[in-house]
């Protein structure tokens, strides 16, 4: 899929797609029933059951001076513990090179949020090494988020994504640490929305007087619109990621924004409108 923002052309690449699955697991009140009840999800973000329909892609970003990849999804070999994400081989590399693009023409990976399924591809393994998969790229990671990661006394899952998806390009000389309002290039600026991770950053774009907005994981599926304060299990500050959503689903509803889900099934985007008390998506 892509999409047209002005000069801005936008690619979804998909690592992998999720089949319908109970909500519950990731965002405990999205019960099948309360789910199902929210009739403008179905077909693409539920189904009659009120399961939820989930993606991991990455965006690439061209802009007229640089390309951009936000996020970098699970990646393949990767080991997890044994976990549901543990090993995979995905075709993200595939799905790339089909969407037109090489690792080489990536000038610019930006992590929304240092998580396991945002930071995987920025390392592939080759010979038992894990070496930066866009050699040619500056990573851009929030200096917040990243000292909050670095600071944490890890569990054994963070400790594995960090020593094989993010040292090995810090050691690299790859990475710029950046704060949360950066500018990446003319079109493209991070903001701040933090609730999920402490330093979590969210993606502006705008051309010709054109815009668009990449969530991150301030939200993880179009259900959370209707209900703001439906948090996820692993958002760091619950309260917190709810005031961000609040924030800024009202600040973009009735404006004529792109929003691009980084976990929406597809179509993936849409405009923010007000419904009721809250939010929906119009695809
Ligand atoms: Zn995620």
């Amino acid at each position: 899929m892509k999409w047209r923002i002005g000069d801005i052309t936008v690619t979804r690449i998909v690592d992998m797609e999720e089949p319908h699955a109970d909500g519950a697991f990731l965002m405990p009140d999205a019960t099948r029933e309360a789910v199902a009840a929210i009739d403008w999800l179905r077909p693409n973000f539920a189904d009659e059951e009120g399961n939820i329909k989930m993606s991991f892609h990455a965006f690439v970003v061209e802009t007229p001076s640089v390309t951009i990849m936000v996020d970098t999804c699970i990646g393949s070999d990767k080991d997890r513990g044994g976990g549901p994400m543990d090993k995979l081989k995905t075709p993200f590399l595939e799905n790339l090179a089909a969407a037109g693009f090489s690792p080489e023409d990536i000038d610019v990976v930006l992590c929304t949020h240092l998580h396991i399924d945002h930071v995987g591809w920025n390392t592939r393994l080759v010979d038992g090494r894990w070496v930066p998969t866009f050699p040619k790229a500056r990573y851009l990671m929030g200096r917040t988020e990243f000292d909050f990661w670095r600071d944490q006394e890890f569990d054994q899952l963070h400790q594995l994504v960090f020593d094989d998806s993010v040292r090995p390009v810090f050691e690299a000389g790859l990475v710029d640490l950046v704060e949360t309002d950066h500018k990446i290039c003319e079109e493209a600026r991070l903001v701040s929305t933090p609730g999920h991770t402490p330093g979590h950053v969210s993606v502006e774009l705008e051309s010709k007087n054109e815009r668009a907005f990449i969530t991150g994981d301030m939200a993880h599926h179009p259900c959370q619109l209707a209900h703001p304060e439906w948090a996820t299990n692993f958002d760091s500050d619950k309260s917190q990621s709810t005031d961000t959503r609040r924030r800024v689903f009202a600040e973009l509803a009735g404006k004529p924004v792109l929003v691009l889900g980084t976990h929406f099934a597809e179509p993936t985007a849409g405009r923010i409108v007000r419904d009721g008390d809250a939010f929906r998506l119009k695809t």
